[in-house]
């Protein structure tokens, strides 16, 4: 075998993991298990991503036990998305499986997403059949945004996804290419095309620990995931600047006329309030979805590194010793 494809491998796992030390060792040796029925050239990319508790040296421990473990310690906590991106950038494998660490994604899926991908498919996703032990209010906000995003955008992003999804490297590799800061991976591997399909299964409850989703994180993924799919909300912005002069325009009008005309002045406290009450939230709120955007515009041109790496098992990479390289 030439040197330069020494370290190329059939599969690559990413997973990213946040405060997960009670289900890395279950996690581990089911993805093992189910992965060795394929091939045995694997290699398991743990992104820890700013972990408070044992994470770090679960993996540490588990890295000296199995050549195939590689893991990436994060400065600090980057987001899950950030996470995922880093182990693309870092993967060698044929093709790259990405799963959640928490055990919401069953890692004996693998071998039926492999078999699609083996019939010629370049995104296999997994797709949910049901959801278990997560809280009402989580699967209606989850809903209403998929349906939203299917509204406001033309790429078709599968509904009842997350992040389980095994990829071709040449899509890894075009995920690699794109510059953007704001990630919202779901959306971009669907904005690449190619030959995608699905495999369902039924989502378990997460096994240990809680949701590192908060409502929050969850608020900013909604909103990375409409603005880098779709200037929709710009328009909405500018349309509604036509029916909100429109308006005012009649208003002004019947004004002018009941003044001038029927000679009556209108006293009207509430017309005055409930008016500008009116323009000043539709005001507020565009300026609000144009700073969304230009917030993006500003990542992008202060150009930063995605994410901070405290130290790594895996060669060069770029930790913070060598940040000038970053
Ligand atoms: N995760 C991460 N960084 C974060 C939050 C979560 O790397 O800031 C990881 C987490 O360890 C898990 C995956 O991303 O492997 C999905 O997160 P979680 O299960 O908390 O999300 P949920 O399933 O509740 O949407
Ligand atoms: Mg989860």
């Amino acid at each position: 075998m030439p040197a330069f494809m020494k370290h190329n491998k059939d599969i690559s796992v990413i997973i990213p993991v946040y405060n997960e030390h009670d289900n890395i060792e279950e996690l581990y040796r089911r993805l093992l298990e189910s992965v060795k029925k394929i091939t045995n050239k694997i290699e398991f990319i743990f992104v820890n991503d700013g972990s408070t508790d044992n994470t770090t040296l679960e993996l540490i421990k588990l890295a000296a036990q199995d050549d195939n473990v590689f893991y990436i310690n994060f400065s600090r906590n980057f987001g899950h998305q950030i996470a995922v991106s880093a182990g693309l950038e870092s993967c060698t494998g044929d093709c790259v499986v990405i799963i959640d660490g928490d055990l919401q994604d069953p890692p004996e899926l693998i071998p039926a997403l492999y078999k699609k991908y083996k019939q010629g498919f370049d995104v296999v996703y997994a797709k949910r059949n049901q959801r278990e032990g997560e809280t009402v209010l989580k699967i209606a906000t989850s809903k209403l945004f998929y349906r939203i995003l299917k509204r406001l955008t033309k790429v078709d992003i599968p509904l009842d996804t997350g992040d389980y999804r095994l990829l071709d490297k040449k899509v890894v590799k075009i995920l690699n290419a794109m510059p953007e800061q704001n990630k919202f991976l779901r959306g971009q591997i669907s904005w690449v095309g190619l030959k995608q399909t699905f495999v369902l299964f039924d989502r378990a409850s997460r096994k240990n620990g809680k949701s590192g989703y908060s409502y929050g994180k969850m608020f900013k993924l909604a909103v990375d995931a409409v603005t880098s799919l779709s200037d929709k909300p710009l328009v909405l912005v500018s349309r509604m600047g036509f029916v909100v002069s429109f308006i005012s325009f009649i208003v002004i009008l019947y004004t002018l006329f009941s003044h001038f005309i029927l000679k009556v002045t209108i006293t009207g406290w509430s017309s005055l309030i409930i008016s500008s009450m009116f323009i000043g939230g539709i005001q507020l709120f565009s300026v609000g979805i144009i700073g969304e955007y230009i917030s993006r515009i500003n990542n992008n041109t202060m150009g930063r590194p995605l994410y901070v790496i405290d130290n790594t098992n895996i060669d060069n990479s770029k930790t913070v010793e060598d940040s000038s390289k970053l």
